[in-house]
């Protein structure tokens, strides 16, 4: 009994492979630094695919402005964001899902994923070849940057270029592997993660040099949790990834329920919108709502 046991938890906590991690050098900057020049890059959303998920993960139901809600599952979609600039080539903000998700409903989760069925796919929505429709040469993506390492934002990778930089907040790697959907092995084949530096004053990482990808620290849901600014074609937009799963969440100003530290997670939460709140030109992207796609669609009109 003690050996099964075992042989759970290690398969539970499933990964194989943990990267050395290496610091980046990276310029900071304010988050208004997005806003001083007009727009510079392409932000093309990518639908990979959905993951089932408790409602009360998506938002905090002990909020006062939410004690009348039911919980219960829902399916939510799982995103990437291809990043063109003109200059600088492009790069990849989370990963999505890779092409085994089309195939099972645990794709390349590992641990104990395969005994409940919790994503779905459309064949053809994996991350890559959706990248590849729209042109871009994998192996020539500038970076990978995750907005922080859980599994439905790594599960993208294995189909990747390991050539490419991935990025990552620091510490985020502490996050990978969440233990009931282990990943399988999201990072075989990378050697070395890139982590940036954020600035304790609660700055920004200017990606690019120019202001056009700024990363945001935005603590709480996960272990060096980032969310992005970006001068988009259609004006500034916040990609605030993680740091709220719902446009209602943002709106309300409820933090997501599933978060390793509640207050960072609300004081983070607060801060995005405080921020928008002073710059309404800015508009806000979250990190899993439904409402804000064309869920037949897995490439999306440019932001
Ligand atoms: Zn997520």
């Amino acid at each position: 009994m003690r050996r099964l046991i075992a042989a759970l938890l290690l398969a539970a906590t499933g990964c194989t492979h943990v990267p050395a991690e290496r610091p980046r050098a990276a310029n900071a900057a304010t988050w208004e630094a997005a806003l001083e020049e007009g727009p510079r890059v392409e932000v093309i959303p990518l639908v990979t695919g959905e993951i089932e998920v408790e409602r009360s993960f998506l938002l905090d139901f002990d909020s006062e402005h939410l004690h009348d809600r039911t919980d219960g599952k829902r399916y939510v979609p799982v995103l990437a964001w291809l990043v063109r600039h003109p200059e600088h080539g492009d790069l990849l903000i989370d990963t999505g899902f890779d092409h085994t998700f089309a195939e099972s409903g645990h794709g390349n989760f590992g641990g104990l994923a395969f005994l409940v069925g919790f994503a779905r796919q459309k064949p053809g929505h994996d991350t890559a070849a959706l990248l590849r429709a729209l042109g871009v040469d994998l192996a020539a993506l500038r970076m990978i940057v995750l907005s922080h390492m859980h599994p439905d934002h790594t599960a993208g990778l294995p189909d990747l270029p390991k050539s490419v930089p991935v990025v990552v907040g620091r510490g985020a790697v502490e996050s990978y592997g969440a233990p009931w959907y282990a990943p399988a092995d999201h990072l075989a084949g990378i050697e070395v993660l890139h982590t940036l530096d954020l600035p304790a004053d609660g700055g920004a990482v200017d990606l690019l040099g120019d202001g056009s990808v700024l990363a945001l620290p935005t603590p709480g849901h996960a272990a060096g949790n980032l969310s992005f600014l970006l001068r988009a074609q259609g004006g500034p937009v916040l990609l605030t990834c993680d740091a709220s799963h719902t446009r209602e969440g943002f709106d309300l100003g409820v933090a997501p329920g599933g978060v390793e530290d509640r207050t960072r997670a609300a004081e983070s939460l607060e801060r995005l919108r405080r921020f928008v709140e002073r710059h309404p030109a800015v508009r806000v992207k979250a990190g899993h709502d439904a409402g804000d796609w064309d869920m037949s669609r897995g490439i999306q009109d440019p932001l």
